[in-house]
């Protein structure tokens, strides 16, 4: 099991009101498999992600991610590098750096063997068949090409657990069906967990679990 989330619980306070978003939900995530959630604007996925993604704490319940027990407020920065990988909806590349440069980027603050982590990077391009994109500049390539960059991006420190976060959002229908390919090729051929907020219903011939997220718990699809 590379996560297990039981009983989580998170609420924001504003002004005016308490909202509870995630209210006593429970996950277990595996690998290799392939998760979708969905649910409407509002629902929490994105809360939902940051928190297993270790990026925002939460109130009560107990995380666990890859064997580490995760402390709401802990700074978990090192750990997630290593560990978990991010997808958002836009691509957040470097426009002044070349696709390569922009896989190599994230290896740096791990290790600062630079031949190796060229190799890494030329690897996945390879693998996942873009290497033809590695000396062009975002601004260079589509916009279906630049989602698919950033998810290699995402994997570069081969982390056990992907998120994704609307990750087709923007993208029509052909470039939707691309990046989805691509999260299946990846699962199979890493043997990772990827985890997706979606609107997309074309995700379910992917997904291995299909859940929506309504009154702050997970209902299987
Ligand atoms: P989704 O990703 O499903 O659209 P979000 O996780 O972004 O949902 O948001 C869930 C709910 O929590 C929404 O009602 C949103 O307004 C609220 N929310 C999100 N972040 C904050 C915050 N930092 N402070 C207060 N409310 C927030």
């Amino acid at each position: 099991m590379i996560i297990c989330a039981q009983n989580i619980k998170k609420s924001y306070t504003t002004k005016s009101e308490k909202i509870t978003v995630i209210n006593n939900l429970n996950l277990n995530i595996y690998s290799p498999e392939i998760i979708s959630i969905m649910g409407p604007s509002g629902a929490g996925k994105s809360t939902l992600l940051h928190i297993l993604g270790t990026v925002d704490s939460f109130d009560s319940g107990n995380l666990t991610i890859e064997s580490e027990k995760i402390y709401p407020h802990k700074d978990y920065s090192k750990f997630r590098s290593k560990n978990i990988g991010f997808v958002f909806q836009f691509h957040h590349l470097l426009n002044e750096f070349s696709v390569l440069e922009n896989l190599i980027i994230p290896q740096i603050l791990l290790s600062k063997d630079k031949v190796s982590n060229k190799n890494i990077a030329l690897g996945l391009l390879n693998d996942l068949e873009l290497i033809h994109l590695k000396d062009r500049y975002p601004n260079q390539i589509s916009g279906g090409e630049r989602q698919r960059v950033a998810i290699i991006r995402a994997i570069v420190n081969k982390p056990r657990i992907l998120f994704a976060d609307e990750p087709t959002g923007n993208l029509d229908q052909g470039n939707s069906t691309k990046i989805l390919e691509l999260f299946n090729k990846i699962k199979n051929k890493y043997k990772m967990a990827i985890l997706i907020a979606t609107h997309d219903q074309s995700i379910r011939k992917f997904a291995n679990r299909n859940f929506l997220l309504r009154d702050g718990v997970l209902k299987k699809k």
